[in-house]
């Protein structure tokens, strides 16, 4: 697919640095950089050259290289220019090319929509550009590699293949069966057994407890409890920042407050709720029901229990009072444990004490979170990162159960593994994604 226009943009950030770098791609390339630099430099090499614009003024020393396409990283003809990184110098050239016919400033994500539109990546490779550079961890950055390496893009061609050269066979099958020379049973024993592979392995990636969502999207920690439980104050001491309001009133955490942080090199977001309380007022009985939302969706619950004014182990709260959701993995810490007499504590060993006073019990409870959190998301092994992906396979995943299922007349079992393929290619973004190209390239950086 070609593009008319040529496009540019700075590829480094805004402000003074050592380099700047401005990407040109498209039809226009060769012309833009002859025009800069005079003549052509040598195609794919660094070459040092003096930028004029079009009334002779020089622009700048800088590196230059000249990228003819296809062989680029967006399919096109590209340049790259290389400048010292004032600001003043980057806009006099951005200035020069606005002049140049044909030239347009990019779109943030254009030159990777252009790769993708030109087929040097599939969908699942610029998601796993997106994911990069979004990667605010250490497990994050690996299974963005992965992804933009072709992880999952293979895979899902190598399924697509398999599914095209079964869909072949009964198209061939359907198409002499009027000649009555086919060995039908034969046949059908064939594809049967490939298909039920197919399935098998579909549903194998499927099976992988969402650890490549939760990496991507992050642990999510609900911090729960009574008003005044000390939620806040624990989640002010986790995230070693002041996210939150403190404060002795109880009901004032209205809102859902999060805080990302990075335990182990895994993504958690601690999420600090309203106080789970029969509501007074409106605000809070919102608060209260974004709570609830919360904790439904939350990967680890910590429900936090103070002890009462004489320093005794609460009890009048408990997890049917809280609606703690069933299913989701449940800590329950003391908190406020300095001010409970030594000694005063006899029941609930299981439960974790600590004070977020003193520190006491911190390092512990971080231990558990990231532990959990590190189990959750696996070794970071996953294919699927995003629901997109999860509901594409699970959509070819049915068309097999039908085909298997079926009385395998070949007209369904070929309208079944059309289905099935379809499928597999919105995943790798070769049908029905324009909507979608829209919206993860606008989520890219101009100039990327
Ligand atoms: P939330 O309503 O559950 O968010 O509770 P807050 O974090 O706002 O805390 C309620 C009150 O308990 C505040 O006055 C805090 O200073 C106090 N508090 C919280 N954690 C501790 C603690 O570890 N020790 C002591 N002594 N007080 C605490």
């Amino acid at each position: 697919m070609s593009n008319a226009s040529t496009i540019y943009a700075p590829a480094t950030g805004f402000g003074r640095a050592a380099i700047s770098v401005i990407r040109i791609s498209g039809p226009a390339s060769a012309d833009v950089l002859g025009r800069l630099t005079g003549a052509l430099p040598p195609p794919r090499r660094l070459s040092l050259r003096t930028l004029r614009n079009t009334d002779g003024d020089v622009l700048d020393q800088a590196l230059v290289a000249w990228m003819p396409g296809p062989g680029t990283v967006t399919g096109e003809d590209m340049a790259e220019l290389h400048l010292h990184g004032g600001l003043a110098v980057r806009s006099a050239v951005l200035g020069a090319l606005a002049t140049v016919p044909g030239c347009e400033p990019a779109q943030p994500g254009a030159f990777t929509r252009r790769a993708f539109l030109n087929g040097r990546l599939d969908l699942t490779e610029a998601e796993g550009i997106a994911d990069l550079i979004d990667a605010e961890t250490e497990a994050q950055r690996r299974q963005a590699l992965r992804q933009l390496d072709g992880a999952l893009g293979r895979q899902v061609a190598d399924w697509r293949t398999r599914l095209i050269d079964l869909l072949a066979g009964v198209e061939a099958a359907l198409d002499f069966s009027d000649e009555g020379d086919v060995d039908e049973a034969a046949l059908d024993a064939a594809l049967t057994a490939k298909a039920a592979l197919l399935r098998d392995e579909i549903a194998r990636t499927l099976a992988d407890g969402r650890r490549g969502e939760r990496l991507r999207e992050g642990f999510v920690v609900v911090l729960a409890g009574a008003p005044n439980a000390g939620k806040s104050t624990l989640l002010n001491a986790l995230s070693r920042r002041d996210a939150a309001i403190v404060s002795a009133i109880p009901g004032t955490t209205r809102d859902v407050i999060e805080v990302r942080c990075d335990l182990g090199g895994l993504p958690v977001i601690l999420v600090d709720t309203a106080g789970l309380r029969d509501a007074g007022d409106p605000i809070e009985a919102e608060g209260i029901r974004r709570t609830r939302v919360r904790m439904e969706q939350a990967d680890l619950i910590l429900l936090l229990r103070a002890p009462d004014e004489a320093g005794n182990a609460a009890s009048h709260t408990d997890e049917t009072d809280l609606h703690v959701p069933a299913g989701v993995p449940t800590l329950t810490i003391r908190t406020k444990q300095d001010v409970v007499a030594s000694g005063a504590e006899a029941e609930d060993q299981t439960a974790l004490r600590i004070s977020a006073l003193t520190g006491l019990g911190l390092d512990r409870l971080l231990g558990r979170i990231e532990a959990q959190a590190a189990e959750a998301v696996g070794g970071g092994s996953a294919l699927i990162t995003r629901e997109r992906h999860r509901l594409g396979l699970a959509r070819c995943r049915d068309h097999l159960d039908r085909l298997l299922a079926g009385s395998a007349l070949p007209e369904l079992a070929a309208e079944d593994l059309r289905l099935a393929v379809r499928a597999l290619g919105e995943v790798a973004g070769m049908v029905g994604v324009e909507e979608l190209l829209d919206r993860l390239f606008s989520g890219f950086c101009i100039g990327k």
